[in-house]
């Protein structure tokens, strides 16, 4: 079993449905970002653990959310929790050489190995920051979609100020442990749309503004 047929199952399964979505998948081997331990499973379509407690997302969530989050070529994105780098690789092929992805994790153990991570998988426009992303990361502000790995009490006015006007957040809005909901939130004439898209598990995002 190869990375082909982890991008294969996405597509059957209906959970991969536009070409640049199929192209990210297919141009990012999992493989590059899982720990030498979990080599083996690198292409199963599951959770797998990292380090410090934490985890590399399932494949079938980050094709959810690569696909609702609607990312076009060009665009700015930050994502909230770092972790392996492999959403952020999947993105940063969607934005293209033109875009760029701003990361933002919180353990410096993971910072390193993400940054190693998507060096190795050739990836050269994402930007891996350490610090506290329940804050978002203003310094890069505005962007054209920002999208959360980690569960959190709720999306804070200082994260939706750092959103261009149309843009959309891709919100992990739950309790700390448990079932949790991926929210849709798009910001349109200075008002917010807001739906809940499916229900999820994260692991809980720790910091000023999450827990
Ligand atoms: N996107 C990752 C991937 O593809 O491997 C999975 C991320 S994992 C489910 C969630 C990550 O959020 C963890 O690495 C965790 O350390 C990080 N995190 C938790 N709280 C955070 C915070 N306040 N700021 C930044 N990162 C945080």
């Amino acid at each position: 079993m190869g990375n082909d047929d982890l991008v294969k199952g996405l597509i059957r399964s209906g959970l991969i449905r536009s070409d640049a979505v199929k192209m990210a998948f297919s141009s990012v081997d999992r493989r590059y970002f899982v720990p030498p331990e979990q080599k083996k499973d690198a292409y199963l379509d599951t959770p797998l653990p990292t380090m410090d407690g934490q985890t590399i997302s399932a494949p079938h969530m980050v094709a959810i959310m690569a696909e609702e989050l609607r990312v076009e070529s060009g665009m700015k994105v930050l994502e909230i929790g770092t972790g392996s780098g492999y959403h952020a690789a999947i993105v940063s092929r969607i934005v293209g050489p033109e875009g760029r992805v701003v990361s933002v994790e919180r353990v410096p153990s993971l910072v390193e190995w993400g940054r190693a991570n998507l060096r190795r998988a050739g990836i050269e426009n994402v930007m891996v920051i350490k610090g506290d992303g329940s804050k978002g990361y203003h310094l890069e502000a505005p962007y054209d979609r920002i999208y959360y790995t980690a569960g959190s009490p709720d999306v804070p006015e200082t994260v939706r100020g750092q959103l261009n006007e149309d843009g959309i957040i891709l919100g992990v809005v739950g309790p700390a442990r448990g079932t949790q909901r991926l929210v849709r939130y798009t910001k349109k004439g200075g008002r917010w749309e807001e739906r809940t898209l499916t229900y999820c598990v994260f692991v809980p995002l720790i910091g000023e503004l999450g827990y």
